[in-house]
């Protein structure tokens, strides 16, 4: 058998600390408030977010004499 590699407690501890499951990432909707997953249907209202990164463009604003 010999000796097979040697893990260190810190090394095993270290390895099995990455095992763990991670919180999935929630978003809030903006139409019910509720938690969903981002770049995902809400699966309350079913709205799929598009209002974050809109522009507001003023053209209509302009005079000219
Ligand atoms: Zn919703």
């Amino acid at each position: 058998m010999g000796r097979l590699s040697h893990h260190s407690k810190s090394k095993v501890g270290r390895r099995r600390s990455q095992l763990t499951l991670k919180k999935p990432s929630l978003s809030v909707c903006p139409q019910c408030k509720g938690p969903t997953f981002p770049h995902r249907a809400c699966p309350q209202c079913g709205a799929y977010v598009k209002v974050s990164k809109k522009k507001a463009v003023n053209k209509a604003s302009k005079d000219k004499a």
